[in-house]
C-alpha cells in the first residue's frame, strides 16, 4: 500500500531535512517532485495540483523558512495536507439510534461487495473474532447472479452471522421488506443488505437500487469499489453518488494496490469518506480508514497506532502494552524482535505488519525475498539459540558467539548476520521515534 509514493516522498524529504537552511527555491523544487510522485501514484490531476499549491503556499512562508527546523516543518505541512485530502476525521459507521440500522451495500460486479458485506457483519457482530457485539442479520437481494444468495449464506456460516432464509423467486424489493420485518421482529441491531452487482453503471439496476433504498431507508449506503482500478474507481463512485445518496465508500484489494491513487483521490473528488479498506480475501481482512495513520504510513513514519491495535487483537493485551512502552523509550532488543516475528506469523503471515512500524518495511522486504514464513521460523531458531544475556544485549554478539548460535540453530553465520542487521535497523528506527518525543510526540506531530 502506497509503497512507491512513500519511497518517492521519503527521498524528497530526506533531502529537505538534511539541510539546515531552506530557500523558497528549495521548497518549490521539492514540491515539483511531490507533484510528480502524486501523479505517479495515480492521484487525479486536479487533486495533485490543489495539494501542491496549498502546501507550497504555506511552506514558503517566512515562519517556516526562518525556523530552526524548516525541513521538519515542511514535512508537517505535507502531513496535515495529506490528512485533509484523505478526509480529516476518520469516519465510523453511523448506526443511528433506533435499531435495526440498515446498511445497504452497492457496487459493480466483482468489486468484492458480497465479501465486504460479510466482513463488516463479522466485525459488527463480534462473531468468530469480530470486535463489537451487535446482533446482525444479512440478506442478499441479488436475484440476477445465480447462487449469489447462497454465497452470502455460506459466508454467514463462516462468520457466524445470521442470514435471511432464501425464498426462491422473490424479487429484491420484497426480499428487502421481508428482511426488515424479520430484523424488527427478531430484535436485530443491524441489517446488512447486499444488493445486486452490475457490470457497469446500468439504469435498470440503478432504479432497483433506488426502490430498495426507498423502502429500506438505510442509515448507510456504502459503495464497494476495487482500488486496483485506480481513477476508474473514483469515476464509478462519482456516477453512483449521482444516483443514490452514498454515505461512504469501501475500497477493496488495498492489499494489492501499490499505487493508492483511488484511496488518495476518492475523498477529494467525490466528497464521500472512505469508511473501510479491504486488505485481503480472508474475512477479517478489513481495516478502518484512518487518514492520520495513513498519512503517517505514506510519510514513512510508520503506523504505530494500527500496529499496536492489531497486535492487541492477536496477542495478549499486556504484551501489546509492554511493546508500546518499550517503543516509547526507544528500546528494542532481540526479545522484542522475536516477539515481532512471532506476531508476524500469528497475524496471518508476513505482510500484516508491512509499513506499520518504522524500519519494518525493509525487514519485510528482506523476509519476503528470502521466502516468507520459513525465514521467520529460522530467525526464531537463531534468537532461541542465544543466551538471555545476548538477547537483551545484542552488542555482545561477536564472531565467536555468532558461530555458536549458527551451529545451535542449524543455520549459518550469514543468517545470523542478516538477523543482527535487521535488528539494528529496527532499533535505530525506535530511537528515531524516541527523538520525535516518543509515541505521543509522534502522534502529536501526525496531527
Ligand atoms: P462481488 O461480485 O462484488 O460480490 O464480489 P465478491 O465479494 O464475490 O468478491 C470477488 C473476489 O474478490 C473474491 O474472490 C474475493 O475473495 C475477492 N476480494 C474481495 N475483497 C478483497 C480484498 O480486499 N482483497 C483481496 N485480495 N481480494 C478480495
Amino acid at each position: 500500500m502506497f509503497d512507491s509514493l512513500s519511497d518517492r516522498l521519503g527521498g524528497v524529504f530526506d533531502r529537505l531535512r538534511g539541510r539546515g537552511a531552506l530557500t523558497e527555491a528549495d521548497v518549490r523544487g521539492a514540491m515539483r517532485e511531490v507533484r510528480i510522485a502524486l501523479l505517479e501514484a495515480d492521484v487525479a490531476l486536479p487533486v495533485a495540483r490543489d495539494f501542491v499549491e496549498k502546501v507550497t503556499e504555506q511552506a514558503v512562508g517566512q515562519n517556516v523558512l526562518r525556523s530552526v527546523t524548516p525541513g521538519q516543518q515542511v514535512v508537517k505541512i505535507v502531513n496535515d495536507a495529506l490528512v485533509e485530502m484523505l478526509g480529516a476525521d476518520e469516519s465510523e459507521l453511523n448506526l443511528g439510534v433506533t435499531p435495526p440500522a440498515v446498511v445497504m451495500m452497492v457496487g459493480l460486479q466483482g468489486s468484492g461487495k458480497t465479501t465486504t458485506t460479510a466482513k463488516i457483519a463479522k466485525r459488527l457482530s463480534g462473531g468468530a473474532g469480530g470486535r463489537d457485539r451487535k446482533k446482525v442479520l444479512m440478506a442478499s437481494l441479488d436475484v440476477n447472479r445465480p447462487n449469489a444468495q447462497e454465497q452470502l449464506a455460506v459466508l454467514g456460516e463462516q462468520t457466524e452471522v445470521a442470514t435471511l432464509p432464501i425464498v426462491a423467486g422473490q424479487q429484491p424489493v420484497d426480499i428487502a421488506r421481508r428482511a426488515i420485518q424479520a430484523a424488527k421482529l427478531q430484535g436485530y441491531d443491524v441489517l446488512m443488505l447486499d444488493t445486486a452487482g452490475r457490470l457497469h453503471v446500468d439504469q435498470a439496476l440503478m432504479d432497483e437500487m433506488k426502490a430498495v433504498a426507498d423502502i429500506a431507508k438505510p442509515q448507510e449506503i456504502l459503495l464497494v469499489v476495487d482500488s486496483l482500478t485506480g481513477q476508474d474507481a473514483v469515476n464509478v463512485a462519482t456516477s453512483f453518488s449521482e444516483q443514490v445518496p452514498l454515505t461512504g465508500v469501501v475500497l477493496t484489494r488495498m492489499d494489492g494496490d501499490a499505487r493508492g491513487g483511488a484511496a488518495l483521490s476518492m475523498r477529494a473528488v467525490t466528497g464521500k469518506p472512505i469508511k473501510f479498506a479491504g486488505t485481503g480475501e480472508k474475512l477479517d481482512a478489513l481495516e478502518g480508514f484512518h487518514p492520520s495513520r495513513i498519512a503517517g504510513r505514506i510519510l514513512g513514519m510508520g503506523d504505530v497506532v494500527s500496529l499496536v491495535e492489531r497486535a492487541a487483537e492477536t496477542i495478549q493485551q499486556e504484551d501489546a502494552e509492554r511493546m508500546a512502552r518499550r517503543m516509547e523509550k526507544g528500546q528494542f532488543d532481540l526479545n522484542d524482535l522475536r516477539s515481532q516475528l512471532q506476531q508476524m506469523r500469528k497475524m496471518g503471515g508476513v505482510g500484516a505488519l508491512a509499513g506499520m512500524i518504522p524500519g519494518m518495511k525493509k525487514a519485510q522486504a528482506a523476509v519476503d525475498q528470502a521466502g516468507g514464513d520459513k525465514v521467520l521460523l529460522r530467525m526464531d531458531a537463531i534468537i532461541t539459540s542465544m543466551t538471555p544475556k545476548e538477547r537483551a544485549k545484542p552488542e555482545l554478539m561477536n564472531a565467536k558467539r555468532k558461530i555458536r548460535v549458527a551451529k545451535g540453530s542449524g543455520t549459518t553465520v550469514q543468517d545470523v548476520n542478516k538477523l543482527m542487521k535487521m535488528h539494528q535497523e529496527m532499533a535505530t528506527a525506535m530511537k528515531r521515534i524516541k527523538k520525535m518525543g516518543g509515541l505521543k510526540g509522534m502522534m502529536a506531530m501526525l496531527g
